[in-house]
């Protein structure tokens, strides 16, 4: 299968009946300040450049970002910041995510969603995940020029070396825990933790602009 006959396939999936609904239920209520938007309320596929170095591995898409606008990190507060870095670092064409029509481009870089439909409260099941995880997994295969993958949050860091494995990467020895800057390389790729830039963690300043960065130019660097 080719990358787009992926993206075809998976954007049609509907094998998480709890899910199927929230996506959908969300797309039809609608939040009141996009009333007027249509929403995507599908799977999102991976987005970004086809033969990538990098790979940015999130959660899960929003309910009223990535569900509504079909392109995961778009037009919410957590693809601001993360789209603010990338463009910092050389990333990303735009500094900011806003609608799949806004010309923004990842540079030698694509994304990626663990579990690739809205969950309630963000918060996928386990079975949810481990239904989705073939899909991120079939994606890794298509992907050979990867060679960095930033993992955002806990999620984002386990669904990362879970989907490595599947791919084909040895299992590693022993699984690190997950934390900012934490590193573990697997079958020559190295996976680099991030701390989820959602506003629970930023607003707090757990995670600053500064430490956001130092991992996109640690990615770069890894690259080299
Ligand atoms: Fe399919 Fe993944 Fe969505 Fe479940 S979360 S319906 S496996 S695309």
């Amino acid at each position: 299968a080719s990358l787009d006959e992926l993206m075809a396939r998976v954007s049609v999936c509907s094998a998480c009946p709890r899910l199927v609904a929230w996506r959908e239920d969300v797309a039809v209520a609608k939040r009141a300040s996009f009333a007027d938007q249509p929403y995507w309320g599908r799977p999102i596929p991976g987005w970004g450049d086809p033969e990538p170095s990098l790979l940015v591995v999130g959660l899960a898409p929003a309910a009223n970002g990535g569900n509504r606008t079909g392109r995961i990190f778009t037009g919410d507060p957590s693809a601001d910041w993360l789209f603010a870095s990338l463009h910092r670092t050389g990333w990303a064409t735009q500094p900011t995510s806003e609608h799949a029509g806004d010309g923004q481009r990842l540079v030698d870089a694509r994304m990626v969603a663990t579990v690739r439909c809205a969950p309630p409260e963000n918060k996928p099941t386990p079975a949810e995940r481990d239904a989705c995880a073939p899909w991120i997994a079939a994606e890794l295969v298509l992907l050979p020029t990867v060679r960095v993958i930033v993992a955002l949050g806990a999620f984002g860091w386990d669904g990362a070396i879970r989907s490595l494995v599947a791919a084909g990467a040895p299992a590693p020895a022993r699984k690190p825990k997950f934390g900012h800057g934490v590193e573990l390389v697997l079958g020559g790729v190295t996976v680099v933790g991030c701390y989820h830039p959602s506003p629970h963690n930023t607003y707090t300043r757990r995670l600053t602009a500064e430490m956001t960065d130092a991992v996109f130019e640690r990615a770069r660097a890894l690259t080299h």
